[in-house]
């Protein structure tokens, strides 16, 4: 069974077509990425499959569970990073941590966690006093404790600097090592080819490219895989139709 399937999804605004018939199935124990410029369609689709957003057709499943019907047992194997959250003004990261734990049947160790994460030395702090990318940490930390099998990761290590970006990835990879299966987005091509087993690129609302980064490589006339990247998405100074 793929950890999440998405098959055929659609999703419009009006005219505007934010998800045109978009299929991706993720295995179990694999990261995968979904790319694209901003207004690709990237958080519609994630909106879509987590259940939080209706979408017009299509269906979709995470460890074989309806996101919309079977929410309340699914969630209790899903993990999801949000960009933003209204935390209590004054809540600790520790208080956070634990209020997180409390809801869960069988949490994982966040002390571990902030360990792993190079987080531990903020347990006392308050989270609105945190630096952006502490909270970018922290977030993630808060998306694994329920020690889900799946976890949904958007913009991972936007607003960190390079050592907390290592250390991100290396805690993921951990993670991964385990068997945890991870949806990411990314707009950082050497973090996609550091992490993702397979990756689909979107374009306004449809999937112009899906396989690995050796694969998106080879299938344009670059080398780098930022290069293919931009071929694939940049409509104005590359023409990737015609090759
Ligand atoms: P991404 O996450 O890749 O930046 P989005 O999923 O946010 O892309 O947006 C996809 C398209 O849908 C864009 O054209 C965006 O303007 C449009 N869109 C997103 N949310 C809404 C909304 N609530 N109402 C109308 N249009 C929307």
């Amino acid at each position: 069974m793929e950890a999440i399937k998405i098959s055929d999804l659609c999703k419009a605004y009006g005219n505007t077509k934010a998800v045109n018939n978009i299929s991706i199935s993720v295995n179990r124990g694999e990261v995968f990425g979904l790319l694209g410029a901003n207004g690709a369609g990237k958080s519609t689709t994630i909106e879509c499959v987590l259940g939080t957003k209706k979408f017009d057709s299509g269906s979709v499943s995470i460890l074989g569970m309806n996101p919309q019907t079977e929410r309340k047992e699914l969630f209790e194997k899903v993990g999801v990073q949000f960009q933003e959250s209204n935390y209590q003004d004054k809540i600790t990261v520790t208080e956070l941590c634990e209020v997180t734990q409390a809801l869960y049947k069988q949490p994982s160790d966040y002390v571990a966690l902030l360990k792993q994460f190079s987080l531990l030395d903020k347990c006392k702090s308050q989270v609105s006093e945190l630096s952006g990318g502490e909270k970018q940490r922290l977030f993630i930390i808060v998306a694994l404790i329920p020690s889900p099998e799946v976890v949904f990761l958007d913009e991972i290590t936007t607003g960190l600097d390079s050592r907390a970006r290592r250390t991100v990835w290396n805690g993921l990879l951990e993670l991964k090592k385990k068997g945890l299966t991870i949806f990411l987005t990314s707009h950082f091509m050497d973090e996609v080819e550091a992490l993702c087993d397979r990756i689909c690129i979107l374009k306004k609302g449809t999937s112009i490219f899906s396989g690995t980064v050796q694969e998106a490589i080879s299938r344009s006339p670059f080398e780098k895989f930022e290069e293919a990247y931009l071929w694939y998405t940049d409509e104005e100074e590359f023409n990737n139709e015609s090759v």
